[in-house]
């Protein structure tokens, strides 16, 4: 996680227990969550609420840090001060007993913090920035944006999601309907305009369990021809039944108005490399590699 205690050069930052104050001094364009702030005026943000600075190229929002020091929360707290006594010798003593920590607010950039908290927290939060993100965006509409995945597991794979805020496939209902077979359909059409998708397969599908927030629909080449594709979980994670496909979601959701996950779908991630062409079984990720090459000369 990326810590900033400044913004530019220009601008200042004050940290005042739960709300931050900018200062905005420099002319590039800043706003708070869409409200542009003006050059010479102070604004508060609170936890929740996203500021970004230079066109919207850098966004920060405010997360407690603990601290367990106390001395870095920017501003003297009260209680630090000599004239401080709301707290008795004693009951500073329990709070040092127990071990209790201050939490200060400090503004998070996203950009840095994706890099450093790969489990959870802001990293799953990473969709929704890239989906925002012109230089990621290959198609959109009123209902749904494409974007290229960033870490692609073959020659070809984007993700298609709904502006709509949905966070799951557990979130989607008989409602959502109509925009999953949107997304389907928008899926295909990305098919068809590939230049490869003469000689290419391709699948379109959600993960079981995703690790990314907001619903996501991926559209990957069937090649798996790509440096991003890493270990086991990556390829059990496209080729068993963890891969749960879009027309099997939108039926689900026809018939029963929602979508079940069949359980233990965690252990089909630990199934055998098995080629998806083949069913030839490889005993590590190199050798699978070389294997596909059989079936997708470059
Ligand atoms: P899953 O949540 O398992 O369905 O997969 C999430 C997909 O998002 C993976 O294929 C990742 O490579 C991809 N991904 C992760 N972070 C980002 C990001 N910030 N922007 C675009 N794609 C991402
Ligand atoms: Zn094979």
């Amino acid at each position: 996680m990326s810590v900033i205690t400044y913004m530019s050069s220009t601008d200042s930052l004050t940290c005042v227990l739960s709300l931050i104050l900018v200062l905005k001094l420099g002319t590039n364009p800043t706003s708070v969550d869409s409200v542009v702030v003006g050059t010479g005026n102070e604004v508060r943000i609170k936890p929740g609420q996203r500021l970004h600075i230079v066109n919207q190229l850098y966004p920060y929002t405010i997360q407690f840090k603990e601290d367990p020091t106390g001395k870095n929360s920017g501003t003297k707290r009260p209680r630090e001060s000599a004239s401080d006594d709301r707290e008795s010798p004693r009951e500073a003593q329990k709070m040092k007993a127990a071990k209790l920590t201050e939490k200060v607010p400090v503004l998070v950039n996203h950009g840095e913090a994706q890099k450093h908290t790969e489990r959870g927290g802001l990293w799953s939060q990473g969709l929704k920035i890239s989906m925002q993100d012109p230089k990621m965006q290959l198609y959109k509409d009123d209902k749904v944006v494409v974007i290229k995945d960033k870490y692609p597991k073959a020659r070809h794979h984007w993700l298609v999601l709904p502006w709509q805020s949905i966070p799951s496939l557990k979130a989607l209902c008989e409602e959502h309907c109509d925009l999953v077979k949107h997304m389907q359909q928008v899926a295909d059409q990305m098919v068809q305009q590939c230049p490869d998708s003469s000689s290419l397969s391709f699948r379109t599908g959600y993960h079981a369990i995703p690790s990314m927030s907001h619903v996501h629909l991926h559209v990957i080449s069937q090649d798996f021809d790509s440096p991003c594709l890493k270990n086991k979980k990556h390829w059990n994670s496209f080729t068993t039944d963890y891969f749960i496909e879009s027309n099997d979601v939108i039926q689900m959701l026809e018939t029963n108005g929602r979508v079940t996950v069949k359980e233990g779908a965690t252990e089909l991630l630990k199934l055998p490399l098995c080629c998806h062409m083949c069913h030839k079984e490889l005993s590590t990720i190199p050798a699978l590699k070389e294997h596909l090459k059989s079936h997708f000369p470059r």
